[in-house]
Formats: structure tokens, C-alpha cells, sequence
């Protein structure tokens, strides 16, 4: 699904489910588009496409860890020394969580989908700046589901968008060409955010922006690749599924 107002982007959600789960999952897109805190959408798309099983890919979810910070400077504090523990150059980092901050699109607002930075030169790689690269096709196992949700609510954390944006992060973190994923949500009333990487896990980062604020977005960090347009690909067709993950780590870590 993706919604806009006024031609600006509104909301977007992907899902991968079976066929008797379709008419509940799409209404359920249609209130989101509708009752987004960014505004009531005035369009609003819902794609549906049929896919054979033996094509979706099963994988675990990338390991999960939460930190704890008081207000958004910490949280882009940890979230700057996260990803240049990846050996990601620290300018590169700084320029990104400011463009991030100071709104990722083309026409200096927020993106539909992510920007793509190479990590050797700093430079964008998405053609469409304003559109980026949307991440489609991908949900949680239904056999998983209960016990992530068990597993996120021992930590008091209910938001379903907890769900998927790890379930998005554990597709992203897939494919060796990208090192890492930052990622903080647009609407005004969700502040937390976080990093991800094949290596790290999925660091879940308490406050990454200020209350009110409408800007936000993701950056995958990408190795410069031969081609750059199968990694693309990739990203928005692949079909995958996610279960627990391999590693039980829970920690919750402070600032
Ligand atoms: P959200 O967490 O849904 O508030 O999304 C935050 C930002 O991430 C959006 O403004 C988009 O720029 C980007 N985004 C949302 N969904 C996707 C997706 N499926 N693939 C890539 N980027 C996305």
C-alpha cells in the first residue's frame, strides 16, 4: 500500500500472507492510509500481487538489542558510533543522519522509500531521489508471530511497527552488498528508530528524532556493487519470510 496527500507521501505498508488473510490485511492498509498522523491520505494505491510458495525464501530475523536514550542527541550520538563500528568513514555517517534530519527527497521532504549511500564516496545511488527504493515482499512467518510478539511484550514493547520495521531491516541485512541500514520513522509521534546490519543485529535506538518532527527516513548503506540494479531488484522483489531468530539476544542496553 502506499498513500499521499497533496502528492507528498503519506504512509506505505508491505505484507506477505496467505490468500484468506488478504481482505483483512487490506482493509487494515486502508484505515492506516486513512488515519496516518501525518494526515488522511487523498490516494491511495493497494497493489496485489500472487506469488508461487516455492518462490519465498525463509530466513531467520536478524538478532534484536534496545537502547535506552533520554532525548534524540544521544540516540543519534550511539546511532553515529553504531554504524562507524562497522567501519562506516564518520562523515559519511554525519551526513547522513543530517539528511535524515533535514529530509532525504529531492524536493527536501521525506521519501517513499530509501536512499541509497555508497559507503566508499558518501555519494546517493538511488536514481529516483524523491521515490528511493521501496522494500517489498517480505512479513513474518505466521508460525513465528506469537512468540516474537510474547518476546517483544516481556519488554514492554506492543508497537507493531516493532514488527516491521525488523522484519523490513532482517530483508535489507540479507544481501552482503549492504553494510548497514539507519532508519527513523516520519510520523511526528514515533520517535525511536534504529541500525541494522548483518553483522550487529537489529539495535533498536529509544529516541532518534523530537516530538512533532515530520522528517524521517531510511539510508541503506551499500558496497559499491557491479550491479547495482540486481541488488535493487532484489530489495523489492524478492519474496521472503521470517522466523525467530538464530540467536536469542535480548538485551537492553543503556546509553
Ligand atoms: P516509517 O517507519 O514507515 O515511518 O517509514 C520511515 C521512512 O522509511 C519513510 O519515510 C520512507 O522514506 C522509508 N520507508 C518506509 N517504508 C519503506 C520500505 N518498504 N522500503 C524502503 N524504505 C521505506
Amino acid at each position: 500500500m502506499h498513500s499521499s496527500l497533496d502528492q507528498k507521501h503519506i504512509s506505505g505498508a508491505e505484507r506477505l500472507l496467505g490468500f484468506s488473510q488478504l481482505e483483512e490485511a487490506a482493509s487494515a492498509m486502508l484505515q492506516r492510509a486513512l488515519s496516518h498522523p501525518r494526515g488522511a491520505a487523498d490516494h491511495i494505491s493497494l497493489t496485489v500481487q500472487s506469488l508461487k510458495q516455492k518462490q519465498v525464501r525463509k530466513h531467520s530475523l536478524l538478532k534484536f538489542a534496545s537502547f535506552e536514550v533520554d532525548n534524540y542527541i544521544q540516540g543519534r550520538d550511539r546511532a553515529q558510533k553504531l554504524l562507524e563500528m562497522l567501519d562506516i568513514d564518520p562523515l559519511i555517517v554525519r551526513n547522513a543522519i543530517s539528511l535524515l534530519a533535514t529530509g532525504p527527497s529531492a524536493s527536501g521532504g521525506v521519501m517513499r522509500g530509501a536512499a541509497l549511500i555508497n559507503v566508499d564516496s558518501g555519494d546517493r545511488l538511488e536514481l529516483d531521489q524523491s521515490r528511493g527504493v521501496r522494500v517489498s515482499r517480505m512479513d513474518l512467518d505466521p508460525a513465528a508471530r506469537s512468540a516474537i510478539e510474547l518476546f517483544l511484550k516481556a519488554q514492554t514493547l506492543t508497537n507493531p511497527r516493532i514488527i516491521e520495521a525488523w522484519v523490513l531491516a532482517s530483508k535489507v541485512a540479507l544481501y552482503p552488498q549492504v553494510v548497514a541500514e539507519l532508519c527513523w520513522s516520519d510520523d511526528p509521534d514515533y520517535l525511536t528508530g534504529y541500525v541494522a546490519s548483518a553483522q550487529n543485529g537489529y539495535q533498536r535506538i529509544t529516541h532518534l528524532k523530537e516530538s512533532g518532527c515530520e522528517m524521517g527516513g531510511r539510508v541503506f548503506f551499500v558496497r559499491p556493487v557491479v550491479d547495482l540494479n540486481a541488488l535493487i531488484d532484489l530489495l523489492q522483489n524478492e519474496p521472503v519470510l521470517f522466523g525467530s531468530p538464530l540467536m536469542e539476544s535480548h538485551c537492553i542496553c543503556g546509553t
